[in-house]
């Protein structure tokens, strides 16, 4: 058989999340990588013979560096595997699967690419907040909290950012969480928008931390607010209501 490698979302936490399409391809694959955020379940579900190689970030320490990880899809694919590289959420919505499907293009592999349900729209859903609503938010802007530092200068523009009137999501966001707020207030957002920071979404252990723009910083720390968490910022946060695990049952 010629190999092949499939992009795979595995979700934001629990089994049910993933697509059937996805567990159709993790069922027959030769060889698994994945990442630290799928979870338990997820990878129990990975079948026995299949060869799993760990890629996860380790109190920020990669396991294997991109190259090598890029190399060993090409390696084994090549070879005729079928590989499936597993991503959190979905795999194109930041954690370079973008660079993974350049790569496997350049060396003329076939690729398939298997969406997931995104972190950035699921987590604060199962936590009671709904990414729009027509009262309170018309658009959603997506935006990653952890700036590659080899970038000369900053891909995000907080001027414009500050101005948008729909909800922004911040993944990847609670080391810079100060700053991110900082600089939104800077540039004019309202120090009273409505802030929540979901930490461990849709798992047993999941934690929301409300406050503003002026408050979220020194809450979450006073907290000891650690990642994995995503960061809503707008009118939407005004629906949470505390105490409502029973909206997403199905935790991992
Ligand atoms: N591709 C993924 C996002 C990768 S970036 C997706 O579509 O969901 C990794 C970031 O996603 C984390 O830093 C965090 O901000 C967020 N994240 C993913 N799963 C999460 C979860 N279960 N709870 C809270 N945040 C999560």
């Amino acid at each position: 058989m010629k190999g092949k490698v499939y992009l795979v979302g595995s979700g934001p936490g629990g089994i049910g999340l993933l697509t059937v399409r996805a567990l159709e391809v993790i069922k027959k694959a030769d060889v698994v990588l994945y990442d630290q955020l799928p979870g338990r379940e997820i990878i129990a579900a990975l079948p026995d013979k299949a060869e799993r190689i760990d890629c996860g970030k380790y109190g920020g320490r990669h396991t294997l560096r991109q190259e090598e990880i890029e190399e060993i899809m090409v390696d084994r694919a090549g070879a005729g595997r079928q590989v499936v590289r597993l991503k959190g959420g979905d795999p194109f919505l930041f954690g370079r699967g973008g660079e993974e499907l350049e790569r496997l293009r350049q060396e003329g592999i076939a690729v398939e690419v298997v969406p997931g349900v995104t972190s950035a729209v699921a987590v604060p859903g199962c936590a009671g907040i709904p990414v729009t609503h027509r009262r309170y938010a018309s658009q959603l802007t997506v935006i990653t909290g952890h700036e590659d530092p080899d970038k000369p200068e900053s891909g995000l523009d907080w001027e414009v950012l500050a101005r948008l009137r729909g909800t922004i999501v911040v993944l990847m966001g609670v080391k810079h969480l100060p700053l991110i707020a900082q600089s939104l207030m800077e540039h004019g957002k309202d120090a009273q928008t409505p802030v929540a920071v979901i930490e461990r979404g849709m798992r047993q252990d999941e934690r929301v931390t409300v406050g503003t723009l002026s408050n979220i910083a020194a809450l979450s720390g006073e907290r000891g607010v650690k990642p994995p968490a995503v960061i809503v910022i707008g009118g939407v946060v005004s629906l949470y209501r505390e105490g409502e695990p029973g909206l997403c049952p199905d935790r991992g």
